[in-house]
């Protein structure tokens, strides 16, 4: 099988100055992805490799450069997700790990949950070789400034040097066919306490399933929540498959994929009057992405090996 990746770096009001800075993100982490996907290793490793790269970007919303809580913390959620088995291994609000994906992986590897939140899904992750960190070292310069700002004031994306950074995520195939998708966010900026969005949620931030794709949400986590959108995206690419299998074999056309992302954000945007963004792969490799915000961070690899990416 040819290994196909896709990742992204939010899907937000990303304003022109912040453009090639999440460009340049968006092209590392492909390039972390499909180095371990073109030497022949796993979509898991390539998930992993990718998002860690966004994650120590603190122009995106993930690790370190996360938006901090309504009390001046960062609070981590991420997930990773195996479309063969269906497993998940997910971990939120977590304030002492710099590699949330890592917490994830281990809990997808090793636990026999599949999601643990705060001390105790950081006790387990260092207990599988994650290393901890002080939670001071996830606050970068600029969040804190905009931190200071938004209480004094109240929150504004204004303050967020003009935007709200994003969630980000990976999906992958390998050449053995195995399909993984992962999402890791540090949530919306002001949040309360505790509060945990779509992102580390099975089927709502992402879902994985050989049979149809895999797909990794960002957006308004309140709003993805209500349409479970990661699933509904699968759903609609196996939907699709369907009627694309009966008359002409087994194989996916490049549209459908393009297809099931667009018409998941039409419903996002039906039924919640939200915004927000997502992409995939189904179970072929063809990459979709759509979003109904004014601008998303994303990349992937092309047919003929080609990175592309977009803002
Ligand atoms: N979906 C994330 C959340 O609500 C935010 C984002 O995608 O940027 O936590």
């Amino acid at each position: 099988m040819k290994p196909a990746l896709i990742i992204h770096g939010g899907a937000w009001d990303i304003p022109d100055e912040a453009i090639p800075t999440c460009k340049n993100g968006c092209q590392r982490a492909l390039a972390a992805g499909w180095r371990v996907l073109s030497s022949g290793g796993s979509a898991l490793d390539a998930i992993e490799a990718a998002i860690m790269v966004l994650e120590d970007d603190p122009v995106f919303d993930a690790g370190f450069g996360s938006h901090l809580t309504l009390d001046g913390r960062v609070e981590c959620d991420a997930i990773v997700m195996d479309g063969a088995t269906l497993r998940a291994g997910a971990a939120s609000t977590l304030q002492r790990v710099k590699n949330p994906i890592r917490a994830a992986r281990s809990i997808l590897e090793h636990c026999p949950h599949m999601m643990l939140v705060a001390q105790g899904a950081e006790r387990f992750a260092r207990d599988h070789g994650v290393p901890l960190c002080a939670p001071e070292d996830l606050i970068s310069d600029a969040e804190r400034d905009a931190w200071f700002k938004c209480r004094e004031d109240t929150h504004a994306a204004e303050h967020h040097r003009g935007h709200e950074q994003g969630t980000v995520g990976a999906v992958a195939i390998d050449r053995s066919g195995s399909l993984f998708a992962g999402t890791s966010t540090g949530g919306t900026c002001c949040k309360l306490p505790g509060r945990v969005g779509d992102s580390p949620l099975i089927g709502c931030g992402c879902y994985a399933d050989s049979e149809a794709g895999g797909v990794s949400c960002t957006g308004y986590g309140e709003a993805l929540m209500k349409i479970v959108m990661a699933k509904t995206a699968v759903d609609l690419l196996r939907q699709k498959q369907i009627c694309v299998d009966s008359p002409a074999g087994a194989s996916c056309s490049p549209s459908t994929a393009q297809v099931a992302a667009r018409e998941a954000v039409h419903l996002l945007a039906r039924r919640t009057h939200a915004t927000g963004g997502l992409i995939l792969l189904d179970r072929e490799g063809n990459p979709g992405f759509a979003f109904n915000t004014p601008r998303m961070a994303y990349g992937y690899v092309a047919l003929d090996g080609n990175f592309v990416t977009a803002v």
